[in-house]
């Protein structure tokens, strides 16, 4: 074989390492789980690509994952059957982060261990940790399919607290697959032990689909202590969480599923596991997180359903399986019905997904409007503490999902002259609650920031009548009411707007006050007409204003002024 090359790291692999073993060592149990993730998606990844090419099994098809240590040498090790790497994969994944966002990742960092830990999850760069707890780590890898003479040996070890560079070396190795070996730090003696490493599995592991082996230790009585025997021992429940009944799953082990699919360090918020049978048999267990994902805003982010078909693993980031205003819910779809061979432009045009997703849409949306509804205060806070994180989103579904519209604007939470604050608590249904007597549409107002809006002299007349407007500072807010224009029956009206006519609320008297005084300042609104000139349609006596002395309005019929607003800033 040919003697070790060096390499050099990615100099953002580099501020990674250098990140990991400085803000994360208070959470240094995740190298294990991060580990054990790994060896699960390559046995996955072995089983989907033998799916029509079993000969990859090499006759060996009892996937499992290997957890060992060694007292003497200090060392962990992790190992699988999976699909292992080429040297050119150990090169691309173990010395670049291949992931698009790395930029944001890192302009995101806030140097709080307990955030940067959430981002470092969701951005998936688990490999990594194991520089937590290790100050050298050796893999050992063949790619399934390629003779024993490809196996490669990978090594990198912390010179002081950094690392720039890992040698590749070719190697024989006669099983497929990985195994790593932690080279473990001063002062990570504890994790030495068969007891502290099964209880770590137990925590993070425990949901992995194939069985994580230990050896089986016994008590030596002549010894008298714990000694390892030959015999293997599956340490984890290795089996599907979604495909048990719910009643033996516990919230940990929801929480800790989650932990595993959403690449999160944080706990949901909120899930629905569900068998849907009928046309389709399919089981779906989806997650939605407590926080927003740094990426949310990429067109490119990873879609979070892990696709399954008859518990065979098909692909990460189906996103064919939600609709993109719901692209921050997390978990598993498994079906029976799909083709095992089913491919992403298959997805593309699949009826079956089509039904899959519809069903999946309306779970979360049903999950959403329980916390919101809910009598329970500790719900009801999940559902705000949702609206802050994803309300954005959300919004979205009114102009993208025709068939759900009503159920999204249900969901919906505004600003209002109700609480005269910023805070968006205010849904449709509790503005129609408050409605006046004689009110019969939805009142809003447009503008670019809170304050704008609150201090709206288009307000004025409605906070004399004591009617509730709804004030609307977000972007999307524009599209999101030029999508509805009513709910529950109740027309959606700018008060900014032309002519607006307040109906029933109006007061008889003001208004003849008011066409007298057209009346009378008749010469004084021509005067003002002709010097405005080409700049105003009209020029107006109003009863709507009560402190200020004029204000502009558009035409019922033309674009709002904020939305103008919007558009020019955009270069329209
Ligand atoms: P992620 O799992 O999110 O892709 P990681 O940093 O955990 O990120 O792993 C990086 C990549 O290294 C994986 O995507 C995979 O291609 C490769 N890899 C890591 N561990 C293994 C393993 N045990 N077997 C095969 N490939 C692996
Ligand atoms: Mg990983």
């Amino acid at each position: 074989a040919a003697g070790a090359q060096t390499l050099n790291f990615q100099a953002e692999v580099k501020q990674l390492l250098h990140l990991m073993i400085h803000s994360l060592y208070s959470n240094r149990e995740i190298f294990l789980r991060e580990l054990i993730s790994n060896a699960s998606d390559a046995c996955d990844k072995l089983r989907f690509e033998a799916l029509d090419k079993s000969e990859l099994f090499e006759g060996e098809g009892d996937l499992a994952i290997r957890i060992g240590f060694d007292a003497t040498a200090k060392t962990v090790t992790v190992s699988d059957n999976g699909i292992g790497m080429s040297r050119d994969e150990v090169i691309a994944h173990l010395g670049t982060i291949a992931k698009s966002g790395t930029k944001e990742f890192f302009s995101q960092l806030t140097g709080d261990q307990k955030k940067d830990a959430h981002l470092i999850g969701q951005f998936g760069v688990g490999f990594y940790s194991a520089f937590i707890v290790a100050d050298k780590v050796t893999v050992v890898t063949r790619r399934a399919g390629l003779p024993a003479s490809d196996g490669v040996k990978w090594e990198c070890a912390m010179t002081g607290d950094a690392a720039g560079e890992y040698t590749v070396e070719a190697i024989d190795k006669a099983g497929r697959g990985t195994e790593i070996t932690l080279h473990l730090r001063d002062g990570q003696e504890d994790l030495l032990s068969g007891w502290k490493l099964r209880g770590l599995i137990r925590k993070y592991s425990d949901h992995i689909v194939q069985p994580i082996l230990m050896k089986k230790e016994e008590w030596d009585k002549d010894k008298n202590e714990q000694v390892v025997t030959a015999e293997d021992e599956t340490v984890n429940q290795a089996n599907a969480l979604w495909t048990r009944s719910k009643n033996d799953i516990t919230e940990d082990e929801y929480k800790g599923f989650y932990k595993h699919v959403g690449h999160d360090f944080d706990e949901p918020l909120a899930w629905s596991h569900a068998r849907v049978e009928g046309r389709h048999e399919y089981t779906q267990l989806l997650y939605v997180p407590s926080h927003a994902p740094f990426d949310m805003w990429d067109r490119n982010a990873r879609h979070g359903i892990k696709l399954y078909v008859k518990r065979v693993f098909i692909m990460d980031d189906a996103e064919k399986l939600m609709p993109t205003y719901l692209r921050f819910v997390r978990g598993v779809v498994d079906s029976s019905d799909l083709p095992l061979n089913v491919s992403r432009e298959i997805l593309q045009e699949s009826k079956d997904i089509d039904t899959i997703r519809a069903g999946c849409t309306k779970k979360v949306l049903g999950l959403l409007e329980d916390l919101a509804t809910s009598e329970d205060a500790a719900e009801k806070e999940k559902y705000a503490t949702f609206w802050k994180e994803f309300g954005k989103v959300l919004k979205e579904g009114v102009g993208e999902d025709f068939a759900n519209k009503d159920k999204i604007a249900g969901l919906l939470r505004f600003a209002s002259t109700h609480a005269d604050t910023p805070d968006e608590t205010v849904s449709l249904a509790d503005y129609i609650g408050r409605m006046k007597e004689g009110q019969d549409k939805i009142y809003y107002v447009t503008a670019e920031t809170f304050n704008a809006a609150k201090n709206s002299p288009h307000l004025e007349i409605f906070r004399k009548k004591g009617i509730e407007v709804l004030l609307l500072t977000d972007r999307v807010d524009e599209w999101v009411i030029g999508n509805l224009p009513e709910f529950d029956g109740k027309q959606l009206a700018s008060v900014a707007k032309g002519g607006l006519d307040l109906g029933k609320l109006e007061d008889e008297a003001e208004k003849q006050e008011a066409e007298k005084a057209a009346d009378e300042y008749k010469e004084l609104l021509e005067k003002m007409k002709a010097s405005l000139g080409e700049r105003v349609k009209e020029v107006r006596v109003t009863h709507r204003l009560t402190d200020s002395p004029a204000c502009l309005v558009a035409d019922e019929h033309d674009m709002g002024m904020n939305l103008a607003r919007i558009l020019k800033s955009a270069g329209q």
